[in-house]
């Protein structure tokens, strides 16, 4: 892209009174800023670019060169599962009957759309091995505060609101503490083992001392480090036995996805990231959906809305297809939050992202019964194939099989100075994302890779042989790895100024 010609921002492009549009003829000029309460009206023209239209559209097609996602190239973000997102799954999402619909038209207008939205509901019980989902929430972190939300429902449902203690392993996401922070429940670390499993001692030392107080314990399985928990059984009925139930972070489904289902490991409470797992796009912001299941017995304290379906009318009645309904809650008498009975209400606008669940959906009836359950064992060992030819070269602090992402630490060669965050660096060079850096926490110089089982041997072995390239840069020029990246249209930014002094508008940049 030539920077020097097109410039970098729209607004250094644009020239006093040129145009890139014209309102139609029949526009309706009826309703003008007369409309407007004085107060609230501008007393000077807002600051905007002017340009005209074939500068605009070079400019953002310029611009979108400049971003990377799965289509573009390997993307192997650790704990983020940047698997494609089949084409199939948007021609289905942008299907007029299904994008022209709106939230509020009567259910009898919308019965099939009602009818994806339940039979997503299903899908995801049975392969979470739970009773019934909530596709409320927006995210997986939206999804660990709604399932914390019911939690906190039922213990106060059963008298028990000194319940608020959440047991939560170190090695978890950052979300989980933040989540139960947020729900206004106190947090307390569990330490793991030097393999990256739960410390069951401590554990158990911490539910001698407080079990009365645990509302619940949030783990991931397999966690963070991609390894699957062995003692989850003993785990889940630990907690259980001292009143507290077992929440299970589903970001890291795509290990086990119909296989091994979170219910049977003895999980009361869980979120599935249908952007994660279930192959529909994210990064940039969302959208994201993280619906919430709960086991039997909790499902009262799900948000609303619900989709349910009615009974078939029988022949006599003369129909032959299920009716589905929406229940929106009742109007509680001190508010109109939507409140009623044990439920939490609502957690989000109307149904969640919609569009995103078509797309999980369409996914699911993709796969199918049959070949969802190669999704894991083909990550698993896309994973353990990556750790096994990297180890003589990145330091592997976690020995044995792992799961569907290898967490390593650092080059094995520390004397060269290069760190994971130059490692990093210098494969956008090489045309790659990087994989996901200084987290988990455990390790000083994490690099998280995970695969997904989407790609190509031919692809990752193409990776394996740049992170070689990149360990024999480190000892032969460790200063061009150190200064990398050097292809990329902007090279080494300086994070902390970035952090501490961000400069989010043109106006400000001006100013500085
Ligand atoms: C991604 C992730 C989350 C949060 O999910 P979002 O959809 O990004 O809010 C939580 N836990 C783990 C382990 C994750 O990888």
């Amino acid at each position: 892209m030539n920077r020097t010609l097109y410039g970098n921002l729209i607004f250094e492009l644009s020239k006093k009174g040129r145009k890139g549009y014209s309102l139609p003829q029949d526009y309706d000029r009826t309703h003008t800023t007369a409309e407007l309460p004085e107060a609230l009206r501008r007393s000077e023209a807002a600051r905007l670019p002017e340009c005209d239209e074939l500068t605009v559209v070079r400019h953002y097609t310029n611009l979108s060169h400049n971003n990377f996602g799965v289509n573009d190239g390997f993307y192997p973000l650790g704990s983020c599962t940047m698997k494609y997102n089949p084409v199939i799954n948007e021609e289905i999402a942008a299907m007029k009957a299904f994008a022209g619909l709106h939230p509020l038209q009567p259910a009898e207008t919308c019965q099939g759309a009602l009818e994806v939205y339940y039979n997503l509901q299903q899908s995801l019980a049975e392969l979470a091995g739970l009773s019934e989902f909530t596709l409320n929430p927006c995210a997986g972190a939206h999804g660990e505060l709604t399932g914390l939300m019911v939690i906190r429902a039922y213990h106060e449902a059963k008298a028990h609101p000194s319940r608020t203690k959440v047991l939560i392993p170190d090695s978890a996401h950052g979300t989980n503490p933040a989540s139960a922070a947020v729900c206004g429940l106190e947090v307390v670390e569990v330490k793991s083992l030097p393999d990256g499993t739960v410390d069951v001692a401590h554990l158990r030392q911490l539910l001698d001392e407080m079990g009365d107080q645990v509302a619940a314990m949030m783990m991931t399985n397999p966690n963070t480090l991609g390894i699957f928990e062995p003692r989850v059984l003993g785990i889940t009925k630990m907690v259980h036995e001292a009143g507290g139930l077992m929440y299970y972070d589903g970001a890291n489904l795509n290990a086990l996805l119909g296989e091994c289902r979170p219910g049977d490991m003895g999980f009361d409470v869980m979120h599935i990231n249908l952007h994660k797992t279930f192959s529909t796009p994210h990064g940039g912001g969302g959208p994201g959906s993280g619906p919430v299941g709960v086991r039997k017995g909790l499902e009262q304290f799900l948000p609303y809305p619900r989709v349910k379906m009615e009974a078939p009318p029988t022949a006599t009645e003369g129909g032959t297809a299920p009716l589905f309904t929406v229940d929106f809650g009742k109007v509680s008498p001190s508010g109109d939050d939507g409140r009623a009975g044990t439920s939490l209400g609502s957690v989000g606008s109307f149904f969640g992202n919609y569009g995103v669940m078509l797309k999980a959906y369409a996914y699911i009836l993709s796969l199918g019964r049959e070949h969802v359950k190669q999704v894991g064992p083909l990550a698993t060992l896309n994973a353990n194939y990556i750790k096994e030819r990297l180890r003589d070269d990145y330091l592997l602090p976690i020995q044995g099989l792992c799961k569907h992402e290898v967490v390593f630490d650092g080059l094995v060669d520390k004397s060269t100075g290069v760190t994971t965050m130059d490692v990093a660096k210098r494969l956008l060079d090489y045309g790659y994302h990087a994989p996901t850096i200084y987290f988990p926490l455990l390790f000083h110089e994490s690099l998280m890779i995970e695969p997904t089982e989407n790609e190509s041997k031919e692809t990752i072995d193409a990776f394996i042989n740049v992170m070689h390239t990149i360990a024999a840069e480190a000892k032969s020029d460790p200063e061009l790895v150190k200064t990398a990246p050097h292809n990329t249209p902007i090279g080494r930014v300086d994070d902390v100024l970035a952090a501490k002094h961000p400069i989010t508008t043109y106006w400000k940049s001006l100013e500085n």
